[in-house]
């Protein structure tokens, strides 16, 4: 019999995290799920409660990490990721991107474990070039609002390269672009569980600026799939995983209205500072390297993610 492979996830109990937690053990993983819950939540990860292969440590990341026996895989998913939570936390924010990504690497050169950092579309900050390739370095106000996410980001990237090609450790970067589905925390602030909410709720839809400002949203499952897929490859370079439909959020705004039923109006707001204008990824590196395309349909994501806050509405 060979031995289980052994992955870390850290922010495991968060909203990728957790689907990511899922994903390995349904592969016959053993998993070290870590968080500190301070916007991950129990009951996200409460489901592999009792299942052997399944542990939980709650544990800010970026302090010294300690863990007995091999570790195959780290997956270092550990950050707030709305921006409403990197607004509010802007100094653990630096902090899990910087020196947590410090301490997760330093794992996996010690356990001489394949690292995968979940990056983010941030890194092309407001972009000047569309849609957005790997190769693109961005645009991006290290001293805005959104700096403290984009350029822990950023640094993480960098510090990631530095591992693999320093300490020769075994990297991998997936940029992560707007992802939704179940588990998403009703309010978070991102605009699906919102406008989700406030549709159900009948209260007006909260569209930012003009809502001309654009984005291309992935459902989760076929993102961690295409997680899965590039921690196994062996692609050091960063590679973007997303859904590329593109839509104005005026337009999902008004795609939300039809899919709940709701009668909701839709309310303009003031647009946030930096609100990057157009997102869409170039998946054109995971197609080659990977293999891997989306294969949920907008629409279909959507109504698996409203009855999931239908079912929080209930209880
Ligand atoms: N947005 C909005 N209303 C909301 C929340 C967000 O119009 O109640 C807009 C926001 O300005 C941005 C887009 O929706 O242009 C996506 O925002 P989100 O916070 O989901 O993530 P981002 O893609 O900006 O990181």
């Amino acid at each position: 019999m060979t031995e289980k492979k052994r992955a870390l996830v850290t922010g495991g109990a968060g909203f990728l995290g957790s689907h990511l937690c899922g994903y390995l053990l349904e592969r016959g993983f053993r998993v070290v799920c870590m968080d500190n819950l301070i916007t991950g939540a129990v009951r996200n990860i409460e489901a592999f409660a009792g299942n052997d292969d399944f542990k939980f440590i709650k544990q800010d990341v970026t302090e010294y990490l300690f863990l007995p026996g091999p570790i195959d895989f780290i997956f270092h998913f550990a950050s707030p990721a709305s921006p409403i939570d990197y607004l509010e936390l802007p100094i653990q924010t630096l902090k899990v991107g910087s020196l947590g990504t410090h301490k997760a690497l330093g794992l996996a050169k010690a356990k001489e474990a394949t690292f995968l950092l979940a990056s983010t579309s941030e890194v092309y900050g407001d972009p000047l070039v569309h849609p957005q390739k790997e190769d693109y370095w961005g645009n991006v106000n290290p001293i805005g609002p959104r700096g403290v996410y984009d350029e822990a980001k950023r640094f993480a990237e960098a510090l990631t390269m530095a591992y693999h090609r320093f300490h020769g450790v075994d990297t991998r970067i997936v940029r992560i672009f707007n992802t939704f589905g179940p588990r998403m925390r009703a309010r978070d602030g991102r605009v699906v569980p919102a406008f989700i909410g406030q549709a159900l709720a009948g209260r007006p839809l909260t569209v930012f600026g003009d809502g001309s400002q654009t984005r291309s949203f992935c459902y989760v499952a076929d993102l961690i799939a295409g997680i899965y897929q590039l921690a196994l490859s062996g692609e050091n370079g960063p590679v973007n995983i997303g859904n590329p439909r593109e839509m104005t959020v005026l337009q999902f705004a008004e795609l939300i209205i039809r899919l709940t039923g709701s009668s909701s109006s839709i309310e303009h707001r003031a647009l946030p500072v930096d609100d990057p204008k157009i997102r869409q990824p170039d998946i054109s590196k995971a197609k080659a390297v990977l293999g891997w395309e989306p294969r949920v349909e907008l629409e279909t994501g959507l109504r698996e993610t409203i009855e999931y806050f239908q079912g929080l509405e209930l209880e």
